[in-house]
C-alpha cells in the first residue's frame, strides 16, 4: 500500500516551506530507511500576494486564495492537506467547507505535545493576527484547554515586524534574535511554563538555547504530524 499524499498549502513563506520539504521527506526516511521519502504535492503561493491582503485587512480575498490552493491539490489527487503556515490558518474553516479533503490542523499535534507534558500555562509568539485574533488562541484554549500568553503591545509589534522584514526573507539577525529571548523571558515572568513558536519562520533565529522554558515549534510538530499521518502512526 503506497503512503498517503501529503498536500502542502505552501509559499507563506517559502523559507519556511523549505523546512517543510526537508523535515517532511526526512521523517519519511527515519520511519522507512534508505531510499524512501516523501509522497506529496506542494502548491507555493507569491507570498507577495498573499501579504498584501494581509495588510490590507482582506481576508476573504485571500481565504479565496487559499480555497484555490486547497481545490488545486484536491484535483491533483492529494489525500490530506497541511497549511505551512500558521497565520493562514485563519482560512481553515473555508477551505474545510469547500473541498473534502481532511485538513491536519498545526495547532492540533503542537497542543497535543503540550498537554503530553503536562504543561497548561503557554505563551505564544507569532503574526499579530496569529496573537490578536480568536481563530488560533481560540482553539487551543477552548478544544485543548490551555491557557494562553501573548506578549504585550510593545513586544507583539517587536515580534511581527521582525517575521515581516526579516525572518520571511530568510534575514537572520543577532539583535533580533536577543530582542526574541527578552520577549520570551517576559513571557517566563508572567508564568509561562512553555512557549509556542507559533510562526513558521521562528525557528529559523531561535532555539531552546533561548528559552528557559521549552519551546514548541510549529513547523517541526506539524512536519511530524503530516509524516504520522502519511504513514499511518
Ligand atoms: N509563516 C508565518 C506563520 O506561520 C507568517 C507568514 C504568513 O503570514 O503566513 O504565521
Amino acid at each position: 500500500m503506497p503512503n498517503a499524499i501529503i498536500g502542502l498549502i505552501g509559499g507563506m513563506s517559502w523559507k519556511s516551506s523549505a523546512e517543510y520539504y526537508r523535515l517532511i521527506n526526512e521523517g519519511v526516511r527515519d520511519r522507512l530507511g534508505g531510499l524512501h521519502s516523501a509522497r506529496c504535492l506542494m502548491w507555493s503561493f507569491n507570498f507577495a500576494d498573499i501579504e498584501a491582503l494581509q495588510r490590507a485587512d482582506r481576508w476573504s480575498e485571500a481565504a479565496a486564495l487559499m480555497v484555490d490552493a486547497a481545490q488545486r491539490l484536491e484535483r491533483a489527487g492529494a489525500d490530506f492537506l497541511v497549511i505551512a503556515t500558521n497565520t493562514m490558518h485563519i482560512a481553515a474553516p473555508q477551505i474545510e467547507a469547500a473541498v473534502k479533503l481532511p485538513l491536519l490542523h498545526i495547532a492540533d499535534p503542537t497542543a497535543e505535545r503540550i498537554k503530553a507534558a503536562g504543561l497548561r500555562r503557554v505563551g505564544l509568539l507569532g503574526t499579530a493576527f496569529t496573537m490578536e485574533q480568536d481563530f488560533y488562541r481560540g482553539r487551543l484554549v477552548k478544544q485543548h484547554g490551555l491557557d494562553m500568553l501573548v506578549p504585550d503591545d510593545a513586544d507583539r509589534a517587536t515580534v511581527h515586524r521582525i517575521i515581516y522584514e526579516e525572518l520571511v526573507q530568510g534575514k537572520i539577525v543577532d539583535a533580533s534574535r536577543e530582542a526574541y529571548r527578552q520577549v520570551i523571558e517576559r513571557l517566563i515572568a508572567r508564568g509561562a511554563e512553555a512557549i509556542i513558536l507559533g510562526c513558521t519562520e521562528i525557528m529559523l533565529l531561535v532555539g531552546e538555547q533561548d528559552s528557559a522554558v521549552p519551546l514548541y515549534d510549529t513547523t517541526g510538530l506539524h512536519a511530524q504530524a503530516a509524516v504520522e499521518r502519511a504513514l499511518g502512526a
